[in-house]
């Protein structure tokens, strides 16, 4: 049907996301010695615009997500919504910033062959194994699940069944939760992201959603970006949602967030570590900046809050 035709092209688009990051850091733009064991090879050279972009989307999440993590004091639990072949929970075990449970959700497809790559490389095998205490560690085809790292097969509109099974393996709605969607929502309609982003609000009282996407796609910019998408059977339902920071913010700020802020990635990237900026900045000459510009003109971080414990959440900024 259209619909797993539409499905199958937005499954794809977590090679996509990864094959980019496996090029730029193949160039040194960021260090990420496990993505290798998702995307075995470099791949084609992409512009150092491309690059660059990357570079800002991933230092950006990263830098909101360790902050969240040092306030906590890592007590609390992660949960990558649509994390496709993401690397994080293996950074954090490396740099010591683990938290008490790491979650993934995808769709069933995407976590299956996550968990191929998982058993059958032991660099990705071997934390998931020492941070474990008991010997019996769940694994079907669809799931696996340990002490500290859980990897879920479900739809993400389809927010009952998520929930069930987030519970079934031991989500903890008590302890502060970070929420992370990393190009995802824009896939789903507006009504499904903001279910999405209500359910979290009414699961967790002390939380933070960190929602990276595309934004002012009114403009011819971004109608651009949107025909490249649609030519590869993309549906951008949620393209609507889109529109603006403050489209972004609202989301969040009428389902049940206390604090909302947005930011687009030229803010960003001007805000972000300038030593290590002037360092990416020298690894591949940039012919256009004008593009770059556009480019990170029509990407932004959302970020919202809610905080009962009183950590100081909303506080956490660039
Ligand atoms: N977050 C990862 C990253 O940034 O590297 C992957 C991004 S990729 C562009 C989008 C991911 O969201 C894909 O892995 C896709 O399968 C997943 N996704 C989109 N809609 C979904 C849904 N309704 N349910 C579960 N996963 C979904």
């Amino acid at each position: 049907t259209d619909t797993d035709t539409a499905d199958e092209a937005v499954r794809a688009t977590c090679d996509d996301a990864s094959v980019c990051k496996r090029f730029a850091t193949s160039k040194s733009y960021w260090k990420d010695p496990y993505i290798q064991y998702f995307v075995r090879s470099v791949g084609e050279r992409k512009a150092p615009e491309i690059n660059r972009g990357y570079y800002a989307r991933v230092q950006g999440v990263k830098y909101l997500l360790d902050a969240f993590i040092k306030k906590t004091e890592c007590d609390c639990q992660i949960i990558n919504l649509g994390a496709g072949l993401d690397t994080t929970f293996w950074r954090l075990k490396d740099e010591k910033l683990m938290p008490r449970k790491f979650f993934e959700v995808d769709f069933p497809t995407v976590v299956a062959r996550k968990i191929h790559y998982i058993k059958t490389k032991s660099p990705l095998s071997k934390p998931i194994i020492e941070t474990h205490s008991t010997d019996a560690l769940l694994l079907d085809g669809q799931s696996l699940d340990s002490d500290r790292y859980c990897i879920i097969g479900a739809d993400l509109r389809d927010i009952s069944n998520m929930d069930e099974k987030l519970k079934k393996f031991q989500l903890d709605p008590e302890l502060p939760t970070l929420l992370l969607s990393e190009c995802v929502m824009v896939y789903m309609t507006p009504l499904q992201s903001s279910n999405l982003a209500h359910w979290a609000a009414e699961t967790f009282h002390t939380a933070m959603f960190i929602n990276y996407e595309q934004v002012n796609m009114g403009d011819r910019f971004g109608q651009v970006m949107i025909e490249n998408l649609q030519r590869r059977q993309c549906t951008l339902a949620g393209v609507e949602s889109c529109q603006s920071l403050d489209s972004q913010k609202e989301r969040f700020l009428r389902t049940g967030w206390e604090h909302a802020d947005a930011l687009d990635m030229i803010t960003v990237y001007s805000m972000l570590p300038q030593d290590d900026v002037a360092r990416i900045e020298s690894l591949e000459f940039l012919d256009e900046r004008e593009l770059l510009q556009q480019l990170l003109q029509h990407y932004s971080i959302c970020w919202a809050t809610k905080d009962k414990l009183n950590l100081g959440l909303s506080q956490l900024t660039f």
